[in-house]
């Protein structure tokens, strides 16, 4: 009998909390390469061991997150990335084939987001950009982009109302990530292969400062940028319970999970 306090407290302790805290992945790919690798069926347990209830998820080409979605549909929330093979990061904006691409995707299947695209400082001037901007305004697509502040002003110039997911937080420091989010109410920033925000459990000061100005704006991705990322997803998951677990508990379940649900209009 004297066991169950034991239980009940445990229960309560901030260890169980973040052991069943749910995450939202808003930063998986699962291109041509990690589909050989990882099968689909292998891919979706991972996500479910690792306690990832969603995970925004694109691919070089489509195929992997078409796959992914009908392993998991339960998980996926399908992005879709102007890419067809690995190498199109650099070139992607000056190819007006990959048009044709996403134009021929988004008439056969169902997308919540365009990107993760690659774009920086003027490359959003460029024509092939401008018409994804348009492509996405026609379906309602959020932007993930992979991209430099300049990149992200010059977006929301050529389309106010665009909303947009910055990911890896720009790779910028803390100060310019606020800086940024005080300008563009929908500009939301993953923290995507980044591990400076927090060590062990403990969340470094200026970014917390960070997530408590912008408490509705962050989230947590592992970024699958290769095949053998896939491998972990579940130490990334629960890298990321740990240090969640020393924020208050409605920041950590903002981060998370809550904000990419509220930006992508899925709240469960
Ligand atoms: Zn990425």
């Amino acid at each position: 009998m004297k066991i169950l306090p034991v239980i009940i407290l445990a229960l309560f302790t901030g260890q169980a909390i973040a052991q069943d805290l749910p995450l939202f992945d808003a930063h998986i790919h699962y291109s041509h390469d990690a589909v050989i690798k990882v099968p689909p069926e292998q891919a979706a347990k991972i996500l479910r061991e690792a306690g990832v209830r969603s995970a925004l998820v694109s691919s070089s080409d489509d195929d992997g997150t078409q796959k992914l979605l009908a392993a998991a549909p339960e998980i996926v929330v399908p992005a879709l990335r102007p890419y067809r093979r690995r190498g199109e990061i650099g070139s992607w904006m000056h190819d007006a084939t990959v048009i044709d691409y996403v134009e021929d995707r988004l008439a056969r299947f169902q997308y919540k987001a365009l990107g993760e695209f690659h774009a920086y400082g003027d490359d959003i001037e460029t024509p092939v950009f401008q018409h994804m901007i348009a492509l996405a305004k026609r379906h309602n697509l959020l932007l993930h982009a992979h991209s430099d502040a300049d990149a992200v002003e010059r977006i929301f110039k050529s389309w106010p109302q665009a909303r947009v997911l910055w990911a890896h937080s720009g790779f910028d420091n803390p100060e310019k990530v606020r800086a940024t989010l005080r300008r563009h109410e929908n500009l939301w920033s993953d923290l995507a292969f980044r591990s400076e925000q927090a060590s062990a459990e403990k969340v470094d000061p200026q970014w917390l400062a960070a997530f408590e100005e912008f408490p509705d704006r962050f989230m947590i991705g592992t970024d699958t940028f290769a095949p053998e990322r896939w491998y972990y997803i579940k130490e990334h998951a629960d890298y990321s319970r740990a240090w969640l677990s020393s924020l208050p508990k409605e920041l950590a379940a903002n981060i998370g999970f809550r904000n990419a649900e509220k930006m992508l209009g899925l709240l469960k």
